[in-house]
């Protein structure tokens, strides 16, 4: 590990100034990824700037009857919220499908976004990465690349993005919060992740000079028909090869509104506009599920996912029969 300093942010304008100032400079907010990161010498940052004091840690009602939840809600604490519980259970579901319940009491929601890939050789410095070292090659190509994305991919990197929250996130269109030098913006979660083109060491449309302040969720959340499949290959403690988050609005049989977004196959969690435009209008029947579910490295999961989410099938990240 190399030397760093440490500093502590007195308040988001702060943080704001003080990344502005040292672009080598890294916030710390949960640091269960970035400390990784800097022990096998993959993030090198001059300083840490810890913004854990930061008043960022509240869930607050919105006046357009969403929510707004601060960048540094532990993950643990959303997933467990009473608002997020009742009117976002696909958020709760796909939060408590990642980690371990030691490690979502430190990670933060703002964390959770910024989190690196899990392509081992990106954590390996001795081999070519161009998202550590552009430039360099992408060993994972010709290599080990069971688990690497399957849609989006360049020439230069295969990676996927390993967060399992923002696969839910991006089906329930939230936006982020971000504040820089020039005031506070709002991105939407589409154009938060980036694919990774010729600069797979960008991962984010975030500016190097801003802070994630808070997630914005819009009003619906798709609570009586959802579901968050996450196949892997242990039940727990595990990454995703694949998962699928859905949110159906059923009326009388029939699909209203549909969503669906795919994580572990892309650099950025993946919304699949295709398959949701096949599901709206239609009766909510096993034909309609398969005919959506046409993609076919995912269609098993989809088909699935789409089931349980149809029949309201409570969500235990512990159980994953189809009742
Ligand atoms: C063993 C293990 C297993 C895991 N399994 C899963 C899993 O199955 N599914 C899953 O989704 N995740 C998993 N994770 C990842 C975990 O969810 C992330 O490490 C965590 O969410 C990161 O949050 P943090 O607050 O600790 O971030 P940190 O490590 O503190 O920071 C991560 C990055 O975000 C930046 N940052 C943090 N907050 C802000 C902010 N507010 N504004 C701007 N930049 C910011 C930091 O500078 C850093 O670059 C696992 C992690 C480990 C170690
Ligand atoms: S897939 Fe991306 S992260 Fe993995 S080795 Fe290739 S360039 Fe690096």
């Amino acid at each position: 590990m190399n030397n760093f300093g440490y500093t502590r942010a007195s308040d988001v304008a702060d943080a704001v100034r003080q990344i502005a100032a040292d672009p080598a400079a890294k916030f710390i907010a949960g640091g269960t990824n970035l400390i990784d990161l800097m022990k096998e010498n993959v993030a090198r940052p001059s300083r840490l700037i810890d913004i854990t004091h930061l008043p960022l840690n509240k869930v607050e009602e919105t006046k357009d009857g969403g929510l707004r939840i601060g960048a540094l809600v532990p993950n643990s604490d959303l997933s467990y919220h009473p608002q997020i519980e009742a009117r976002y259970p696909l958020l709760a579901s796909a939060i408590l499908a990642g980690a371990s319940q030691q490690l979502r009491n430190m990670a933060s929601t703002g964390g959770n976004l910024l989190q690196r890939t899990r392509c081992f050789y990106f954590y390996d410095t001795t081999t070519p990465c161009n998202k550590r070292e552009p430039g360099s090659g992408c060993s994972a190509i010709e290599g080990i690349n069971r688990g690497h994305a399957i849609l989006g991919t360049s020439k230069h990197c295969i990676a996927t993005h390993p967060s399992d929250m923002c696969v839910a996130l991006a089906a329930l269109e939230a936006c982020v919060l971000a504040t820089g030098k020039d005031g506070e913006r709002s991105i939407k979660f589409a154009d938060f992740h980036r694919l990774p083109d010729d600069t797979p060491n960008i991962d984010t449309n975030l500016r190097s000079d801003e802070i994630i302040t808070a997630i914005k969720l819009p009003p619906k959340g798709f609570a009586a028909n959802y579901s968050y499949l996450k196949i892997r290959d242990r039940l727990s403690y595990a990454f995703a090869l694949v998962s699928i988050a859905v949110g159906l609005d059923i009326a009388d049989g029939t699909i209203k509104e549909a969503r669906l977004a795919l994580g572990g196959v892309a650099h950025k969690p993946w919304r699949n506009h295709e398959a949701e435009a096949q599901l709206s209008g239609a009766p909510a029947t096993r034909e309609t599920f398969m005919r959506a579910a046409e993609i076919e490295l995912a269609r098993r999961g989809i088909l699935r996912t789409l089931t349980q989410a149809a029949r309201g099938t409570p969500q235990s990240q512990a159980d994953k029969r189809i009742k």
